[in-house]
């Protein structure tokens, strides 16, 4: 009895120690993922100032030991221009974006920002210039404040604000239960595929990157956040290189150009209005998508 009693905080601090080292084993994955990058090569750069200029030359690129999934793709996003990338699924959209990011090299071609190969520069030099925008955006455990804060460490809770503002995402923060100070992550509040958009915008909006790549939601979500997504993205890319993966023709409508993949392929490029005026996949699947015409096509959405 006396051993046991002696020995009971030992077994809490045993416990404590568990926790803490469970703990810790979280935060080092966590900082096994963001630190996930190459080392700086020799010859690797980080330009002072980009203006955003996009451009993908003669690029092929795949998976693995797979087939070419992307074929001679060349694009070029002028900076500041406002480009969406439409398709049915399976066309190459998403590895277009993985190729922007450097997720992933094409096997041959080049990618560039600013004429400069991704290649060349530095990790922080391509990620201090890009910001990414998606519904599977990355929470932490931690507030909300915290989370939009992680686009730029060191911010103060009025610039969170502002930039929560700017991506219409301060009318659903400020209704959850403790506001800014709300705990997200595995074990905090859920938040919708529209809600995790608009906290990735913000954290976006944060660190104020010439480059903007955006996937568009996939799930649906109501009318009137797909209106404030909308409006905030509007605001957004003013001055800003931007690219956009859209899955509703609808978003797409405003942008500058518009590149349609087929099958790895660019088989179309223009403005909406250019686009829907000449028969093509584009002008087809405006059809579908707006019930103009009675379409051939079973699908409704593409991708
Ligand atoms: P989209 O985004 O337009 O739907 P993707 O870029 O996801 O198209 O896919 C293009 C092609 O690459 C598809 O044939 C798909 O099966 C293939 N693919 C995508 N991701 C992978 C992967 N991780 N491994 C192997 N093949 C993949």
């Amino acid at each position: 009895f006396m051993t046991q009693r002696l020995l009971w905080p030992l077994t809490q601090v045993g416990e404590v120690l568990d926790l803490y080292q469970r703990a810790m084993a979280s935060v080092r994955r966590i900082l096994a993922l963001l630190d996930e990058r190459p080392v700086t090569l020799p010859g690797q750069r980080s330009p002072a100032s980009v203006s955003g200029r996009l451009e993908l030359r003669d690029v092929s690129a795949g998976y693995a030991d797979g087939p070419d999934v992307l074929h001679d793709v060349s694009m070029v996003v002028p900076a500041g221009e406002v480009h969406a990338v439409v398709g049915p699924t399976g066309a190459g959209k998403s590895t277009l974006l993985r190729l922007l990011l450097r997720f992933t090299d094409p096997r041959s071609g080049q990618v560039c920002l600013d004429g400069l190969d991704l290649r060349e520069l530095t990790w922080e030099g391509l990620r201090g210039r890009i910001g990414y925008v998606s519904q599977d955006v990355f929470l932490f455990e931690g507030t909300v404040a915290d989370n939009i804060a992680y686009g730029r460490p060191g911010a103060c809770l009025e610039e969170v604000v502002r930039a929560a503002v700017q991506a219409e995402a301060a009318g659903f923060i400020e209704a959850m239960p403790h506001g800014y100070d709300t705990h997200v992550g595995e074990r905090g509040v859920t938040l919708s595929g529209g809600q995790r958009q608009r906290l990735a915008l913000a954290r976006a909006i944060l660190r104020d990157p010439a480059v903007l790549i955006l996937d568009e939601a996939t799930s649906a979500v109501d009318n009137e956040t797909e209106a404030a997504i909308q409006r905030s993205l509007a605001e957004v890319s003013q001055g800003r290189t931007t690219v956009m993966v859209a899955h509703r023709l609808s978003t797409v409508r405003h942008a500058d150009r518009i590149w349609v993949l087929a099958d790895g392929r660019v088989v179309e490029a223009g403005t909406h209005d250019e686009l829907v005026s000449r028969p093509g996949p584009y002008a087809e699947l405006w059809a579908v998508q707006t019930g103009t015409q009675i379409g051939t096509m079973a699908d409704a959405e593409v991708g």
